[in-house]
């Protein structure tokens, strides 16, 4: 059969290109000597590899940073595998086969995977080294092992765990990678997320790896007025009843119509990113107007208290999606406002 092409959606996630480039140019200024890389994971935090690749590209990026090996075609569709890095290293010779056919450097997180790489054919690669985070990275005491002197490091990168906080932690492990620097031979050193940028020109070294900030994060204060934000998202109303007071709303009726009211059942739920904590305290906005949320968040849905507003069938209502204060009403962190969302958006500028 011949499928038409489906209608537009009724949920739609506007990515603001330009705020996304800016944000780029901006953690690069702000990373000083270093340049900006970009992390891209998780589908560019959500956003559609395919929208924020060119716009990276565009604005000046050149190295690129992603968790897995699935992650690595989406991103070779725009820029050469020689820019790319699989940040999950290489668990199998699968991986090291796929890694040489595509020219994309691994980053090497243990013994095991520097074995893999030497057994595979070597060359190079990119080094993590743990500093304190005790999540992936080779431990600092094994950087003397031979299969670590035999690799032919590019970048040695280590990961802040607390950049977004005032925490000792950070000054300990930036001494835990500068002791690492002097071990190892490597072309380039990187250790500074999009917080860790804002943590000053000690963390910077040559390349940063900002990625929550380019897509609207803000992670620490500093970087407040300087980062835009990337995503709204608009959905639109199904459908709008008038209830009587008494009146039982959304599964499991924890809502109670207090009085007669209007509401509005609008087209977006868990499945699509906006999970059942954002029910405590969310609203969206029809022009003026403020329509909070009542009862439970469904899968496809969210009803919402109409108030005076006019809204009708088919209107687009806006959730705002500033993620500091998306983060606060919902609960949940800004990364995960971000990757949460779905698979169902129309997604454009
Ligand atoms: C995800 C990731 C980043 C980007 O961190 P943000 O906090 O999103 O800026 C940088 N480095 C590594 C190793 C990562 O896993």
């Amino acid at each position: 059969m011949n499928i038409p092409e489906p209608p537009p959606a009724t949920l739609r996630l506007r990515i603001d290109a330009d705020a996304l480039a800016d944000n780029w140019r901006t953690l690069d200024r702000l990373s000083g000597q270093a340049r900006a890389g970009a992390a891209v994971k998780a589908d560019g935090y959500g956003l559609g590899i395919d929208t924020v690749m060119p716009t990276l590209l565009g604005a000046g990026a050149r190295q690129f940073f992603v968790a897995h090996w699935s992650e690595v075609p989406g991103v070779l569709e725009h820029t050469s595998g020689a820019k790319i890095a699989v940040l999950h290293g290489v668990s199998s010779a699968q991986d090291a086969a796929f890694a040489r056919a595509c020219g994309v450097l691994p980053v090497i997180n243990s013994l095991h995977q520097a074995r893999i790489w030497h057994e595979s054919g070597g060359g190079p690669c990119h080094l993590m080294v743990d500093s304190g985070m005790n999540r992936l990275g080779l431990e600092p005491g094994k950087l003397g092992d031979p299969a670590i002197g035999a690799l032919q490091v590019h970048t040695l990168l280590s990961h802040l765990a607390s950049a977004d906080e005032d925490s000792d932690q950070n000054p300990a492990q930036l001494a835990i990678f500068r002791q690492a620097v002097s071990q190892v031979s490597a072309r380039e050193l990187s250790l500074a997320n999009s917080a860790g940028i804002a943590l000053g020109a000690d963390y910077h070294f040559d390349l940063t790896r900002p990625g929550l900030a380019l897509y609207g994060g803000v992670p620490r204060e500093e970087l407040a007025t300087s980062i835009r934000q990337v995503v709204s998202v608009e959905a639109a109303v199904l459908q709008v009843r008038d209830l009587q007071a008494g009146d039982l709303v959304g599964y499991n009726a924890i809502y109670r119509a207090p009085r007669p009211m209007r509401v509005a059942t609008i087209s977006i739920g868990y499945a699509d990113g906006i999970l059942r904590s954002w029910g405590e305290g969310g609203a969206l906005q029809h022009g003026e107007s403020t329509l909070p949320i009542i009862g439970r968040i469904s899968m496809d849905m969210i009803i919402v208290d109409c108030g005076q507003s006019d809204v009708r069938e088919g209107d687009f209502c806006l959730l705002s999606y500033d993620l500091p204060q998306a983060s606060q009403i919902s609960g949940l962190s800004q990364y995960e406002l971000l990757t949460n969302l779905g698979q169902r958006f129309d997604r454009s500028g």
